[in-house]
């Protein structure tokens, strides 16, 4: 499922292989209104509520098989309720869109990113995975 509120999959930009300062975006930006709802895209399990100077406020999510972890950034507040641990399902409220970390702030967004995980299941550290294909195909939410 698409993770942002009133998005629809035709206003998807592919800029997974963007640079970024120092880095490969590995992601993708979804422009929406500040304080748009954000969905969780899948089943699975809430795993950390994270706040970095890059992505601002995050959350990672894994899927129910803890091969994928589902990464969320610069959200502008999480959902009420929130734990780390507690089990998700495709289509809860986790945050609302926002610009913290390094985002602009004229220019809110959802960072939405997806990595194959290791072995070793640790929500740091995966193989970043284009979304795009498959948010394509998402339907849209909310
Ligand atoms: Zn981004």
């Amino acid at each position: 499922m698409l993770p942002v509120e009133g998005v629809a999959p035709s206003a998807l930009v592919d800029t997974f292989n963007e640079g970024r300062p120092g880095h490969r975006h590995e992601a993708i930006d979804i422009l929406a209104r500040r304080g748009s709802r954000v969905y969780a895209v899948d089943d699975g399990k809430l795993v950390k509520l994270f706040t970095s100077v890059p992505g601002g406020l995050t959350l990672y999510q894994f899927d129910p098989d803890g091969n994928l972890a589902y990464y969320y950034a610069h959200l502008d507040r999480y959902a009420d309720g929130l734990k780390e641990g507690m089990p998700l399902r495709r289509g809860d409220l986790i945050g609302y869109v926002g610009s913290t970390g390094n985002a602009a702030v004229e220019a809110p967004h959802l960072h939405f990113a997806v990595f194959r995980l290791g072995p070793q299941r640790q929500w740091w550290k995966g193989q970043p995975i284009n979304p795009y294909p498959a948010l394509l195909r998402a339907r849209p939410a909310g």
